[in-house]
């Protein structure tokens, strides 16, 4: 398949899984996930539209984000305090922000700029993951009040992978629970207005628990290929 067709056939199911949860599309941000994806893969992309592209690796992200500093930048991957320097100046947020160590370096090399963060949360407490624990998350959110640089934005996670997506549904619920919970709380670091949950297979059920950024990599450019 092209990738105008996946990323249309993305758009539609957007639509369907919206229309199905009484939500509008413009409250959910396809982040096209182009880790291994060259850079005519991403130009490509960027000509069907699509603004938003995330990277995992720290080299990789600064590498495309050089060529294509228009585009907004997501780090997705887990980040190693020493790759903050490099990442911060070509993104617009981190999603897996998961250790002190790690804001304490986010803030040291902010510059004045407000850095939007994910939390990312190991819903599903799976050995293999990185993220805090759903009980961790208040306690963490409330030390980073110390830490003005950085602005708590949301919520992310990854679900595990299974070949059916409704198995997915109580962890994205789970998260969009704490959401709410801290929501109440009104910090004014931590507004906590984004969910990013949902990847390629399980998307659809993600944007009817309430995610506002799904992460797709493999559903708008096809399989990974590592060996490139
Ligand atoms: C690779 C990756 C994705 C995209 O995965 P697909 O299944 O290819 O859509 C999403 N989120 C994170 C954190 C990833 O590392």
């Amino acid at each position: 398949m092209l990738l105008e067709q996946r990323i249309q056939e993305i758009q539609n199911n957007i639509a369907r899984s919206c229309n199905k949860s009484h939500r509008d599309v413009s409250q959910i941000t396809l982040l096209a996930v182009s880790k291994t994806v060259d850079l005519e893969g991403v130009a490509a992309a960027a000509e069907f539209g699509l603004t938003h592209f995330g990277e995992n690796k720290a080299q990789e992200l600064c590498r495309k984000a050089k060529v294509f500093p228009a585009l907004d930048w997501h780090f997705i991957g887990s980040l190693q305090t020493n790759k903050v320097k490099d990442v911060l100046p070509h993104v617009r947020c981190i999603h897996s922000l998961d250790r002190i160590s790690l804001a304490e370096e986010i803030q040291k090399r902010a510059k004045g700029r407000t850095i939007q963060c994910f939390l990312e949360v190991n819903v599903a407490n799976e050995a293999s993951k990185a993220g805090l624990g759903l009980t961790e998350v208040l306690p963490f959110i409330q030390t980073l009040e110390a830490y003005p640089s950085l602005e708590v934005s949301g919520l992310m996670t990854i679900a595990p992978l299974t070949q059916n997506p409704e198995s997915s549904r109580h962890v994205f619920r789970a998260l969009r629970e704490k959401q709410l919970e801290i929501q109440a709380l009104g910090y004014h670091w931590a507004p906590v207005k984004e969910l990013s949950m949902g990847m390629t297979g399980d998307y659809t059920v993600a944007i009817e628990e309430g995610a506002t950024i799904i992460r797709i990599g493999t559903g708008i450019f096809g399989p990974r290929n590592y060996n490139k």
